[in-house]
């Protein structure tokens, strides 16, 4: 499978994703406008076990954010690198830091209830209050489902969406930090 390569600012710390991201997207919601400094963060979805730091581990840092979540960042140049989703097993990769083009395209606006009022969403991707909520997929087996979910996350179609994230993050209380 092709892997994508990615690294911070000061080129301290080098990762690897493999191509394929079970969901792209941007969380409007204040805290990842804190964590980024922008408007909105840009997300990939992984199993931590697919993510690998590459080079200078011992560059990275993390905060402990919540119980769910440690936001990793250099300790060098404060790039904001990704996230640990400590209960999941998955980690969110900021897509700003790749290097390679990812063969997915951002596919969902979340938190758009909460966010900066000084930014307009101008694309039609598929928007979302807070999360997504609810699936009708669920009572397919999710083995079924992660070779759709992977589909349908780069379709921007919602209820396909909402599969997706289920899948992912079955009990989701938290953005995409
Ligand atoms: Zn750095
Ligand atoms: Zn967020």
């Amino acid at each position: 499978m092709k892997h994508l390569k990615g690294s911070c600012l000061c080129g301290s710390v080098e990762i690897q994703v493999p191509d394929n991201f079970h969901f792209i997207g941007y969380c409007h919601c204040s805290e990842c406008r804190k964590w980024s400094g922008s408007a909105f963060t840009s997300g990939g979805l992984v199993d931590s076990a697919d993510f690998q730091i590459t080079k200078g581990e011992e560059s990275v840092s993390y905060f402990h954010k919540s119980e769910e979540t440690d936001l990793a960042f250099c300790k060098n140049c404060g790039s904001s690198l990704f996230s640990k989703k400590l209960k999941r097993g998955k980690s969110i990769v900021r897509l700003g830091i790749l290097n390679d083009a990812p063969s997915q395209k951002p596919s969902t606006h979340i938190f758009v209830g909460s966010k900066a009022p000084w930014y307009d969403i101008s694309d039609k991707l598929t928007q979302f209050d807070e999360l997504p909520q609810g699936s009708s997929f669920s009572e397919v087996s999710s083995q079924t489902l992660k070779p759709l979910a992977r589909i349908c996350s780069s379709l921007a179609s919602s209820a396909c969406f909402r599969a997706a994230l289920a899948i992912s993050m079955p009990e989701s209380a938290a953005c995409w930090d």
